[in-house]
């Protein structure tokens, strides 16, 4: 199967459990594995989110998702990036953590990530949620010990006050116990293994105010602090989202500014926490 160029999302929310896809903060082609086929399922609405109304009748299905993603393995390609796979990455119509078959679908890609592209990383990108599940927590952090294997960590916020406006987490989300329990996983996680990753856009017209981007480098600074922070991605808007145009994407200016500035606190407590941007 050729594919050229896959920048397209739109495809898992059709069904697919697999798709390829260029990534753009790996660089290079990366097959995401979509838990949720037939609806999104999520335990934050944030106003960024991509993903746009559907339903169908399809199920996930492990052996489905195993067939597909040797199949890509083996064919897929892009253009002069080639047919090597950077990732298999957990992340399509929702949080991952909140299947049912989170578990044995991650022990699987692992295994098929061994075999037959022993390159590449499984990565699982969450919202941070499926942590404050103690059997989720123990998995997710053996896997950092065990794996090829890189977790993507969103922390948007750091006080409650933009959380709610940047997350809409479920009401039985703390924002406190979130951050708390983050930083309990990080400190024991693997060091190569944890990027943390912020959504830098507008909501409402309104951007954080400076006692939110203050709290919200502590709180990084804290996390970095464990030594177990491989990076710091920024990203910005960059796709349509269904609720447009309530949140609005930022020039890459006040991104590099916000970066500018972790930077600087990271340097000035002897980090060396790699902090990027994607616009
Ligand atoms: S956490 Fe991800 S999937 Fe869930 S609402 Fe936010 S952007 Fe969408």
């Amino acid at each position: 199967m050729n594919v050229s160029p896959p920048h397209d999302h739109r495809s898992r929310e059709k069904g697919l459990i697999v798709y390829p896809v260029y990534s753009r903060r790996s660089k290079g082609l990366s097959l995401g594995v979509n838990l949720f086929p037939s609806r999104k399922t999520c335990s934050f609405n944030c106003p960024y989110c991509e993903v746009f109304p559907f339903k169908t009748d399809f199920s996930f299905d492990v052996e489905l998702m195993e067939t597909a993603l040797i199949e890509n393995i083996e064919n897929t390609s892009i253009g002069a990036y080639g047919r090597m796979v950077k990732d298999v990455c957990f992340s399509g119509n929702g949080e991952p953590t909140l299947s049912p078959y989170f578990k044995i679908a991650v022990n699987s890609a692992c295994a098929i990530r061994q075999k037959y592209a022993s390159a590449a990383q499984v990565v699982v990108i969450t919202n941070g949620t499926g942590l404050l599940r103690q059997d989720i927590f123990d998995f997710l952090l053996e896997k950092t010990h065990r794996e090829q294997f890189n977790l993507w960590l969103k922390i948007d916020a750091g006080t409650e006050e933009w959380f709610k406006i940047i997350d809409r987490p479920d009401s039985v989300v703390r924002f406190s116990e979130l951050v708390s329990t983050t930083r309990k996983f990080v400190e024991k996680a693997n060091r190569n293994a944890v990027t943390i990753q912020t959504m830098l856009c507008s909501v409402n017209g309104a951007v954080p105010r400076q006692e939110e981007v203050s709290a919200w480098e502590q709180t990084i600074l804290e996390l970095a602090e464990t030594g177990n922070v491989k990076n710091v991605h920024l990203y910005g808007k960059a796709r349509p989202s269904p609720e447009d145009p309530l949140a609005q994407a930022l020039p890459l200016s006040f991104l590099e500014k916000r970066a500018d500035s972790l930077r600087r606190l990271l340097e000035d407590a002897k980090l060396n926490t790699p902090v990027e941007t994607f616009e």
